[in-house]
């Protein structure tokens, strides 16, 4: 199979930079433009699109894309608020597409961490269902074959059920139990696989894509159709411009995509156009966003940041984390606290002994201890023994477990 290797990202940030702040004035507003998650527009881009908008023509899009005509000097007398408009503008799409990026960066490596570590409760869940009930390596076998059908969260709070009435002996308790989890977990492997890729390229087209012709020409505050004339040439002078940086270094099938890319159409969605290859921009860093309070958040739900840690640290139940997912966690704010339990709790990285131990304390029979000592509080002890065991199960059978078999099914 023979492809053709994309062009060479052997550019740095400052080769880009000198590269772009030597085009003519208009094409490195545009180009930077086009850049914006990763490159911050100087006052001198600014001034120079506030400028324009003194010009009724351009505004309106009678003349062609042409340069501007307007005096160098007059720059200092613009109107301020002509300026700060544009500043605005800029900033607020630069946030806009900024906080995409974050959000999918930190959806990516959020993910990333979280398989990793779910294999390693795989891995824990099936050395102990080796190890302490004796189940072969067929049994496992039709164990992952059956993962898909098994209905976790009320095969759990039946087995919560008959652990409380004590119909059920500790070795087929803790077998049905990891038996269970094992499966769970497989199914959540699959899930979260399935949210990886598609975020990844989700990231890919949004560092491939740069802002439409009608946002480029909001910002601006000129007509669309010298926008696009704009965008076109600059594009081509910004792609010459690298090509002789590189030392032509791009081979000529390279050099017509990254052409075609940048003058390329509109992308499916509407709202971006193909990029001009931004690729060692945007595998740098970009300023961390501060999320804003989401709606999520509103009204004191505390127990969604509750849920969402646990959901962090493998705790949440199956239905719930279904559930919660494609509310939440696409959010900026949901996501950050999400990614900063992950950090937080040291789950990344854990030995799998250590996951081992974990697994087995969180799977072991609850076992309802007599209250001696308090007599007196008999019935309160009672309740907490349901709850202690609730509490085990949680992980799996997420927060209204204390229903067992008050709902229908
Ligand atoms: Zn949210």
């Amino acid at each position: 199979m023979t492809t053709t290797a994309p062009p060479q990202t052997t550019l740095t940030r400052a080769q880009i930079e000198t590269t772009i702040a030597a085009l003519q004035p208009v094409q490195r507003v545009m180009v930077r433009l086009l850049l914006l998650p990763y490159l911050d527009p100087p006052a001198e881009d600014i001034a120079f699109m506030a400028r324009e908008r003194s010009e009724p023509n351009m505004r309106a899009g009678l003349k062609q894309g042409g340069r501007s005509q307007v005096a160098h000097d007059k720059i200092s007398g613009l109107p301020k608020d002509w300026i700060i408009a544009v500043e605005n503008k800029v900033r607020q799409f630069q946030t806009q597409l900024r906080g995409q990026l974050t959000r999918l960066n930190l959806l990516a490596d959020f993910l990333t961490d979280y398989l990793a570590g779910l294999q390693q409760e795989i891995t824990a869940t099936e050395q102990l269902l080796a190890s302490e009930c004796e189940i072969g390596s067929e049994s496992l076998e039709d164990l992952r074959a059956q993962a898909k059908l098994s209905p976790l969260t009320y095969a759990l709070k039946k087995l919560a059920a008959r652990a409380d009435k004590e119909e059920i002996e500790e070795a087929d308790y803790l077998r049905e139990r990891l038996s269970l989890e094992f499966q769970g977990r497989l199914r959540q492997r699959d899930r979260f696989k399935k949210r990886l890729n598609l975020i990844l390229l989700e990231r890919q087209a949004s560092i491939l894509s740069s802002l439409s012709d009608e946002f480029l020409a909001e910002i601006w505050c000129i007509a669309v159709g010298p926008i696009t004339n704009r965008r076109v040439k600059a594009v081509q002078a910004y792609v010459n411009a690298l090509a002789s940086t590189l030392k032509s270094s791009l081979d000529a099938a390279s050099f017509a995509a990254a052409v075609n890319a940048g003058i390329g159409p509109k992308l499916a969605g509407g709202s971006k156009n193909e990029g001009i290859g931004s690729k060692p921009l945007a595998a740098e860093p970009i300023p961390p966003i501060t999320p804003k309070p989401c709606e999520h958040s509103e009204g004191g739900t505390k127990s969604l940041t509750a849920k969402l840690r646990s959901l962090a640290i493998y705790e949440l139940g199956e239905d719930e984390e279904v559930k919660m997912w494609p509310r939440t966690v696409p959010c900026l704010n949901c996501l950050t606290v999400v990614r900063v339990a992950q950090l937080e709790s040291g789950i990344i990285g854990r030995a799998l002994d250590e996951v081992v131990a974990q697994v087995k304390t969180r799977s072991a029979f609850p076992r309802k201890e007599t209250p001696a000592t308090a007599p007196v509080e008999a019935p309160a002890s009672q309740d907490k023994t349901a709850i202690e065991v609730e509490e085990l199960l949680r992980p799996f059978i997420g927060d209204d477990a204390g229903q067992v078999g008050a709902k229908s099914w």
